[in-house]
């Protein structure tokens, strides 16, 4: 945080590398979906490491695969833990990962926080992201903006980095499934 916002009062929430990251902690937890497995084989972890622009080593493999699921109930508990709760676990995926913070530059990001070696383990370069990116959470006191989704029947976790905290659903779509279901709420009233 520079001093720059303080000075002219507008509060900058997180740092855009940590937004993207707890973003994409919560696309990660989110795979898990009930009985629907959305990371079912190597392909689909590929997509969805191009789809959140991971970068470093992959190997493709299925302990890689099998690595990854594991990290998701892990991360999933953030959502419903305490802050002494949390901060356990992140200091556990900090530590079993010997995270190095360090400031690198690469591709289109200026600098930024790395706290693995990109030939790190996929999972281990995720749990260490999301780690540091609950660090910032924790710090700035604003877990309450983990929480799981408001529609009915989705337990889809939530990142609420609106300035209002208004922001109720996932990004699986639910926010227009609630729409519909107001819409259609409002028809039969009427009829
Ligand atoms: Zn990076
Ligand atoms: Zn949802």
């Amino acid at each position: 945080m520079t001093l720059w916002p303080r000075l002219t009062g507008v509060k900058v929430l997180f740092a855009h590398d940590t937004e993207v990251a707890l973003a994409a902690a919560a696309a990660l937890v989110n795979t898990a979906d009930g009985d629907d497995e959305l990371l079912p084989d190597v392909a689909a972890l590929d997509d969805f490491v191009r789809t959140w622009g991971w970068t470093g080593e992959l190997r493709r493999d299925e302990a890689e695969l099998r690595a990854v699921r594991e990290l998701r109930p892990r991360l999933r508990q953030v959502w419903a833990a305490t802050e002494e709760r949390v901060v356990e676990i992140v200091n556990e995926l900090l530590s079993e990962a010997n995270a190095l913070p360090q400031l690198v530059r690469h591709d289109t990001w200026d600098y930024h926080l790395h706290a693995t070696p990109p030939d790190a383990p996929l999972a281990t370069r995720m749990a260490v992201e999301a780690a540091m990116a609950l660090v910032d959470v924790v710090r700035g006191k604003e877990l309450g903006r983990l929480r799981t989704c408001d529609f009915a029947g989705c337990d889809n976790v939530v990142v609420d980095l609106s300035k209002n905290r208004s922001k109720r659903y996932c990004d699986g779509g639910c926010g227009n499934r609630a729409a519909v279901a107001a819409y259609r709420a409002r028809k039969a009233a009427q009829a």
